[in-house]
C-alpha cells in the first residue's frame, strides 16, 4: 500500500487539536505521572526508604508487613524487613510483569509516581538502562552515618557515577535524601555538612540548578520525616522543610510531547488474541488512536492499531506521550516487529540510520576509549554492536565548548563529540527533537562507560 494515502481514521485524526485532546481525556481526571528513579551508594538505605515509604503510602497490607517482620527476625535481620518490600517486586519483575508493578507504584494527592528501579537490586547500572533512562527525577539517597557518607561521596562511591549517570539521562530535578540521620542524633550541623558538599558537586560537576535540588533529613529506619513532619524532639527542634512525600509532590511533571509525531517505542511482543501481535512500550511523543495505519520502523512494515490500552488511563482508545501502553496489531507478523522498533505516522517516519555524530559523557573507565572502540550501544530497552569509529573533539563537560581537536583517546571522566557506528540500521532522533530517542549508554565488558545524547544523523 501506498505511504502517502491516509486512511480516513487518519483524516479524522489531522483534524484534531494534540493539546486540547490531552486535556480534554487526561487533564482534568487524571494524576501527573511521574517516573523516579532512587540512586545511591550501596547500602545508602535505599531499600528501606522506599519499602517504608510504600508500606506508609498504603501500598503494602498490615499483615503482609507483618509476614516480612516475623521473617526478618527470624533470620535475625530485622532492620530488613521493609527492603523485603521491594525484594517482592524484584521477583516480579523476574517473572515478566513490565505493564504493572504493582508495589513499586504509589499516589500522592496529585501524582501516580513510578518507581523505575528495584532499588533492592545491588547492581544499578544494569537496570539504568532500561528503566532509568526513563526517569523524569531522581532521589539520591545518601547515608548520613559518619564515615560512610565519606566512602559513598568520595573515591570508588557510587554517589559521584549515579548522580551523573542520572543527568546524562535527562533528570534534571533530585531530591537529596539525608538518610539514617538517626544514627547522628538529627544533628542539624551535620545535615549542613552533607548538604553543602553535595550541593557543591551537584551544580559545578553535575550541571543541575540549586532551584532544582531539595534536601530531606529522613531516616527509612524509624520513618521519620517520610509522610508527615518530623515528630523527633530533636529534628523538630531546626527542621521545618518539607517531608519526603511533599517534595515528590512539588516535582515538576516533564513536558508532555504531544504535538509532535507519533514515536511509540516497543520494548515487548506478544502474541495477541487470534492473528493480533501484542506489543507493550512507550508513546515518546504525540498520539495514537485505535483505528490508526500505523509505520513499524526500522523494518518498514505497515500496521493497523487495533486497540490501545494504558497503564495509566481508565478509558483508553487514545494515547497521548509519556503514557506506556500495549498496543494490539493487525496485519503484520511477529517476526516484523522487534525491540527497539519504533511505530510511526506513515507520512511522518522516524529516522533510520547506522551512522550518527553524539555527545559523549564518559564514566570511570579502566580503557581509555580509542578509535575502532567495540561497544554495545544501549537505547531505551534496545541493545546494539556498535563501534567509535571517529574522535572529533574533547568537549567541556558542562559548557560543551571544544578543547581540542582530534584527540588521540578519551580518558575517564571525559566529555566529547563521536562518530558512532551501529552494526545495524536503527530508529533515532537528534536529543533536541525527541530526548527519549536521542539519548543512549554504551556498554563494554559488562560496564557502562558512557552516556551520550544524538546530535547530528549521518
Ligand atoms: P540499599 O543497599 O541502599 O538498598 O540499603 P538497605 O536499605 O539494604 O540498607 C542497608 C543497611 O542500612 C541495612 O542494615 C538497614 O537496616 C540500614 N538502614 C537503612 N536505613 C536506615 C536508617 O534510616 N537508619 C539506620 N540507622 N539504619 C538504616
Amino acid at each position: 500500500p501506498s505511504l502517502s494515502k491516509p486512511s480516513p481514521r487518519e483524516s479524522h485524526k489531522a483534524k484534531l487539536d494534540p493539546v486540547a485532546e490531552y486535556e480534554k481525556e487526561r487533564k482534568s481526571s487524571q494524576k501527573q505521572c511521574l517516573n523516579m528513579v532512587v540512586i545511591g551508594h550501596v547500602d545508602a538505605g535505599k531499600s528501606t526508604l522506599m519499602g517504608h515509604l510504600l508500606f506508609k503510602m498504603g501500598q503494602v497490607n498490615q499483615k503482609t508487613m507483618h509476614k516480612y517482620e516475623q521473617e526478618s527476625k527470624k533470620v535475625g535481620k530485622q532492620s530488613f524487613a521493609f527492603a523485603w518490600v521491594l525484594d517482592e517486586t524484584g521477583e516480579e519483575r523476574t517473572r515478566g510483569i513490565t505493564m504493572d508493578v504493582g508495589l513499586s507504584k504509589f499516589e500522592t494527592k496529585t501524582k501516580s509516581v513510578t518507581l523505575l528501579d528495584a532499588p533492592g537490586h545491588k547492581d544499578f547500572i544494569p537496570n539504568m538502562i532500561t528503566g532509568a533512562s526513563q526517569a523524569d527525577v531522581a532521589l539520591l539517597v545518601v547515608d548520613a552515618t559518619r564515615g560512610e557518607f565519606e566512602t559513598g561521596f568520595e573515591s570508588g562511591g557510587q554517589t559521584r557515577e549515579h548522580a551523573l549517570l542520572a543527568r546524562s539521562l535527562g533528570v534534571l530535578q533530585m531530591g537529596v535524601v539525608v538518610n539514617k540521620l538517626d544514627n547522628e542524633g538529627w544533628s542539624k550541623q551535620r545535615f549542613e555538612e552533607i548538604s553543602h558538599k553535595i550541593s557543591a558537586f551537584l551544580t559545578k560537576h553535575v550541571g543541575l540548578r540549586d532551584a532544582d535540588v531539595v534536601y530531606i533529613p529522613c531516616s527509612g529506619l524509624t520513618g521519620e520525616n517520610l509522610i508527615s513532619p518530623p515528630t523527633n524532639d530533636a529534628l523538630k527542634s531546626w527542621y521545618s522543610g518539607p517531608c519526603l512525600v511533599d517534595v515528590i509532590e512539588k516535582f515538576r511533571p516533564p513536558e508532555r510531547p504531544v504535538s509532535k509525531p507519533l514515536r511509540l517505542s516497543v520494548t515487548d511482543v506478544f502474541k495477541g488474541v487470534s492473528s493480533l501481535v501484542n506489543v507493550s512500550g512507550k508513546v515518546e511523543c504525540g498520539f495514537v488512536q485505535a483505528g490508526e495505519r500505523l509505520l513499524i520502523m526500522p523494518q518498514a512494515e505497515q500496521c493497523i492499531l487495533k486497540a490501545v490500552a494504558c497503564e495509566n488511563a481508565s478509558s483508553g482508545m487514545t494515547a497521548f506521550a509519556g503514557d506506556q501502553v500495549v498496543a494490539s496489531l493487525a496485519g503484520i507478523e511477529a517476526q516484523n516487529v522487534s525491540l527497539g522498533s519504533v511505530l510511526c505516522e506513515p507520512q511522518c517516519p522516524v529516522p533510520v540510520a547506522t551512522r550518527f555524530v553524539a555527545r559523549l559523557v564518559v564514566f570511570g573507565i579502566e580503557i581509555p576509549i580509542t578509535r575502532g572502540f567495540p561497544v554495545i550501544f544501549h537505547q531505551n530497552s534496545m541493545s546494539e554492536q556498535a563501534m567509535v569509529v571517529k574522535l572529533i573533539a574533547s568537549v567541556h563537560r558542562s559548557t560543551g565548548e571544544i578543547l581540542k581537536n582530534k584527540p588521540r583517546c578519551l580518558l575517564k571522566n571525559s566529555s566529547a563529540l563521536v562518530v558512532l557506528e551501529v552494526a545495524r540500521p536503527i530508529c533515532i532522533e537528534l536529543y533536541k527533537d525527541v530526548k527519549e530517542l536521542g539519548r543512549f549508554t554504551l556498554r563494554c565488558s559488562g560496564a557502562t562507560i558512557a552516556a551520550g545524547m544524538i546530535t547530528e544523523i549521518l
